[in-house]
């Protein structure tokens, strides 16, 4: 995504939600935490989808929110899938150690930096990975497919 700043274009990484309506629980709204920093970034109605780096334009308007605390930005999406997973492209911040957090509880699923670790071993795994929150009470499921 390309922006204007002091008449400047910069590259904007964006990381676009699509959320798809929960047809087992149509009106449930959960809260967004930033999976890269754990920050509460919006309520959302529906399920997580895909969490990718890249704007996927599906409407005209664009809004983009910024987390305060790890300066991610989000926008987000309607996808009319039901979604069973969560498809990931994980994101590095730099040659920094990232963790991935769940969106839905917080808790750490990931690791990476070089290598791509499944919390809590120690040993690099192979993408893509299919792992499920190891929060027992939440069990989302996640689809990691590449890092950028
Ligand atoms: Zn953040
Ligand atoms: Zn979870």
């Amino acid at each position: 995504m390309r922006i204007s700043v002091y008449n400047q274009e910069i590259e904007l990484l964006v990381q676009t939600v699509s959320v798809a309506l929960n047809r087992q629980d149509p009106t449930n709204t959960y809260l967004f935490y930033c999976p890269y920093c754990s920050y509460q970034m919006f309520q959302i109605r529906g399920l997580v989808s895909k969490i990718t780096p890249g704007l996927e334009p599906t409407s005209n308007v664009v809004v983009v929110n910024r987390c305060p605390r790890c300066e991610m930005r989000y926008t987000i999406q309607e996808q009319r899938v039901q979604p069973t997973q969560t498809e990931v492209v994980l994101t590095r911040f730099g040659n920094k150690e990232t963790v991935f957090r769940c969106y839905i509880c917080r808790t750490p699923g990931i690791s990476f930096a070089d290598d791509v670790i499944l919390l809590p071993s120690i040993k690099p795994v192979k993408l893509p990975i299919h792992y499920t929150c190891r929060n027992v009470k939440c069990g989302a499921h996640y689809y990691i497919t590449d890092v950028i």
